[in-house]
């Protein structure tokens, strides 16, 4: 071999060893720094739930899903309305004192309180509408049900019949039962939330359950958690991205998540407890709010209410930011005050932005009106 063929070779061994040193670098690089984000997803109360970690807390994550995770089966196990077990189907069965789990007895405080501060928007002893229409266990229903059984199960609500007392409850109604489903996420969300702060003050987090969020901290240092809020004309896209503060908890109700349609009218698992019928006029929600028990109850509430009522809901919860969808055509956004300085529209709605209309006077929800009934 000639000597300007050897340099040849030599050249072309260093090259290689180069080439090698370099893909051994990247993959290390990649081995240590995988591609996909820090995020864990799992299925729970019937749904999915996922909690988020910025990349420098990678390591924290397994421990941080464990807790929230916890957090969450604790929650389903005392309040799910379809394991016979918890506190809540116990209630339900039983017209006696049922002795509650801590958590089960701050839900329903807070639940009844929500109940009156929405004037029963929010209704969870709507369980034989939701039951009757179809809507209970994830299932979609079929047909409209007949008037006289809608009147029916309208007789059968009334909250004021839970009583909740020094660690148990009962109902004075042996007809009327309680629904965790409108505000058992957000409450969960919220418990993993004091856990992950109590536990991990410092590690920013983003906690999912279902569409119910609550964040910690930022995404990265020099940006904050960012939520897409769904179009619910076109699924898969966003309408715009919605900035939250650490501590700030999102939920969103939407026409499109469970619904049927029959003569072209569409029917969403939201009903509005003064009809009996699924409510109307409205395709989605999106409600910020200091905690996600507020943020879960007040997008079920705005959604059923609408835009007037919603915008009374504001002057009873002033730390709420509402975003409403009416269900029509072109797509129009409407954004309460304070609404308007987290969310930013894509390019395609900027012009699609409406501020909230005067409130109109709500009447206060009645203790003893048409849909309650005495005792037998
Ligand atoms: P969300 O999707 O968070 O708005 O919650 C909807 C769930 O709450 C439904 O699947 C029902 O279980 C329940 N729900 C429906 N309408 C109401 C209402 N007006 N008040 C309370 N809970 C409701
Ligand atoms: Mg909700």
């Amino acid at each position: 071999m000639s000597v300007h063929r050897k340099q040849q070779v030599a050249r072309a061994v260093v090259l290689l060893l180069i080439v090698a040193a370099l893909a051994h670098i990247l993959f290390q690089h990649l081995h240590e720094h995988p591609s996909t984000p820090p995020e864990k997803t799992w299925s729970v109360m019937g749904t999915l739930a996922s909690v988020r970690v910025p990349e420098h807390a990678r390591e924290q994550l397994p421990d941080i899903q464990a807790l929230v995770a916890a957090r969450f089966s604790a929650v389903n196990e005392h309040t799910s309305v379809y394991l016979p077990e918890s506190d809540i189907s116990r209630l339900n069965a039983s017209t006696s004192p049922i002795p509650l789990a801590p958590l089960t007895e701050t839900l329903l405080k807070r639940s009844a309180r929500m109940t009156r501060r929405t004037d029963g928007l929010f209704d969870p002893t709507l369980l034989p509408l939701i039951q009757l229409w179809g809507f209970s266990g994830g299932s979609t229903p079929t047909a409209v049900p007949p008037p006289e059984a809608i009147a029916a199960a309208q007789r059968r609500m009334g909250h004021d019949h839970i009583i909740v007392d020094n660690g148990s409850a009962w109902r004075n109604h042996p007809d009327v039962t309680y629904d965790s489903g409108g505000i058992a996420k957000g409450f969960a969300v919220d418990l993993a939330y004091d856990a992950i702060t109590h536990h991990y003050p410092q590690t920013s987090v983003l906690i999912n359950l279902g569409g119910e969020i609550r964040v910690h901290g930022q995404a990265t240092p020099d940006r904050p958690w960012r939520i897409g809020v769904q179009h619910p004309f076109e699924p898969g896209q966003t309408v715009g991205i919605l900035s939250l503060e650490s501590g700030q908890a999102v939920a969103t109700s939407g026409h499109y998540e469970r619904f049927f349609v029959l003569d072209g009218i569409r029917y969403a698992h939201i009903i509005d407890p003064t009809t009996g019928y699924p409510a109307t006029g409205t395709a989605g929600v999106t409600v910020l709010c200091q905690n996600a028990t507020e943020a879960d109850v007040l997008s079920t509430a705005a959604f059923v209410g609408g835009i007037e009522k919603a915008t009374a809901l504001l002057s009873r919860f002033p730390d709420a930011h509402i975003l409403i969808i009416p269900d029509a055509k072109p797509l129009q956004i409407y954004l309460s005050d304070k609404m308007r300085s987290r969310f930013a529209p894509a390019p395609p709605f900027r012009n699609s932005l409406h501020p909230f209309p005067n409130a109109t006077v709500s009447t206060p929800y009645m203790k003893k009106d048409a849909r309650t009934h005495t005792p037998q």
